[in-house]
């Protein structure tokens, strides 16, 4: 009868409601277990680079204290302020990776878009990189003859570029890493590539989520925000990025730009 169906209805919409709030239910719960563990893994990471901090200006205060045997060699002293800089260098980049997170999710990600070569920035990005290279025993090679012209975001393609390669001299292995830049009539190409831990197959959809750190890479430290926010920066220049990997030969890391707006 009509009033069976009514009900069959009813019931039906009722039974959708209901597996829709458990849905809600459980996502509410995943939220709220992503946003503690994050605070935990935050705060280890925060206070990490703060205690080797604090006990290396203790170790300075001493060694300029005027002592029997002299005051410590200009050797020892630089030794411990480089050590300080890195520090506070990791620090304020941790800062600003929470920043750019609220940034971003507030929708306050403004791009300054400019006429620029991305072949000529990476020339440029790159010798940045030479301490962190050396200290990795790591060899770079360059393939950005360019020109690979279009209109972006000159510090945000900065921003993706350092945090590719720091990821790769990071999981690198001390390999060689390579960095390239492409382009054709209508998209550029910059490719980083290192031959480093790798990722599994079921890890690389999860690499651009925000907080999302693989299991087996916790050793290495990070928030787990860099590839996020990378993604970010490239959907807004309406480009892609991808990455091929296999565990133990190493990552690929490709963003596809176009050089005209859509
Ligand atoms: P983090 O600051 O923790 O490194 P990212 O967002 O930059 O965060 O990277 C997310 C995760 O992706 C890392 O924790 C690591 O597991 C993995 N990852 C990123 N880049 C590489 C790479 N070049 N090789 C292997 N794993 C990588």
């Amino acid at each position: 009868t009509e009033a069976d169906v009514r009900l069959a209805e009813d019931l039906a919409r009722r039974a959708a409601t209901s597996l829709d709030n458990g849905r809600l239910y459980t996502e509410a719960q995943e939220a709220v277990r992503a946003r503690d563990s994050f605070l935990s893994v935050a705060s280890h990471e925060l206070n990490t680079p703060l205690t080797s901090l604090t006990l290396n200006i203790q170790a300075l205060r001493r060694d300029m204290e005027p002592r029997a045997g002299g005051a410590a060699s200009p050797e020892a002293l630089s030794a411990k302020v480089v050590a300080v800089q890195r520090q506070v260098s990791r620090l304020s980049s941790l800062v600003r990776e929470l920043l750019d997170v609220s940034r971003i999710t507030a929708g306050r990600l403004r791009l300054e878009r400019e006429d620029l070569d991305l072949a000529a920035l990476t020339r440029e990005v790159v010798p940045r990189f030479s301490e962190d290279l050396a200290r990795a025993g790591c060899e770079l090679r360059l393939d950005a003859r360019g020109p690979a012209t279009g209109h972006w975001d000159r510090l945000r393609l900065e921003q993706v570029l350092q945090n590719l390669l720091s990821n790769a001299i990071k999981y690198g292995r001390g390999r060689p890493i390579e960095v390239r830049v492409e382009a054709d009539d209508a998209r550029a190409w910059l490719t980083v590539k290192d031959q480093g831990v790798g990722i599994p197959p079921e890890g690389h959809a999860r690499l651009f989520q925000r907080f999302e750190r693989l299991a087996s890479e916790r050793h290495y430290g990070g928030l787990g925000l860099g590839l996020w926010i990378v993604k970010q920066i490239v959907d807004a220049m309406e480009g892609r990025i991808r990455v091929e990997s296999e565990p133990g030969q190493g990552s690929t890391f490709t963003v596809e730009l176009p050089r005209q707006r859509a």
